[in-house]
């Protein structure tokens, strides 16, 4: 997707999957307070699109609980990312200019990334990576590892 298209999207599409069944090839995990998947327009071998359930603006807005469990989500999400795939990073980034609600990705970023692609430049790469049957093969992958 994009991103013309998905500024023309009526609704934040992460949102609109929580409210709904989730995305068409299902979450990656579901915890209590938190869910991450392969959403379209976002299909990266090693992306995975993370939210707490209940809905917030930011960091700044999670409760107590939601805030503790924070950084076990992002140890066993990005560990387990890291040890499927073993990237030269594993990004965790939130910018929410789109909309003001808090969904970020956690990321693997290959070593083969040459210097001037990586970072911020990585993120803006997204749509030329799109592999759908990798990204799902690697999700599936994800699931087991993360259950
Ligand atoms: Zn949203």
């Amino acid at each position: 997707m994009d991103e013309k298209a998905a500024n023309e999207l009526p609704e934040c599409l992460m949102c609109s999957l929580v409210e709904s069944n989730g995305p068409e090839s299902g979450w990656v995990f579901e915890e209590e307070h938190w869910l991450g998947g392969v959403l379209p327009g976002f299909e990266v071998p090693g992306w995975l699109i993370v939210t707490v359930r209940r809905h917030v603006e930011g960091p700044f807005n999670l409760n107590d609980v939601e805030a503790k469990s924070l950084g076990g989500m992002i140890r066993r999400v990005s560990g387990a990312i890291n040890d499927l795939m073993a990237p030269d990073r594993v990004y965790q980034v939130a910018m929410s200019e789109r909309w003001p609600h808090w969904h970020f990705p956690i990321l693997a970023r290959p070593k083969w990334v040459p210097p001037e692609g990586r970072g911020l430049a990585y993120m803006d790469a997204c749509k030329d990576m799109i592999d759908v049957p990798e990204a799902l093969r690697i999700a599936d992958e994800l699931r087991t590892a993360l259950r």
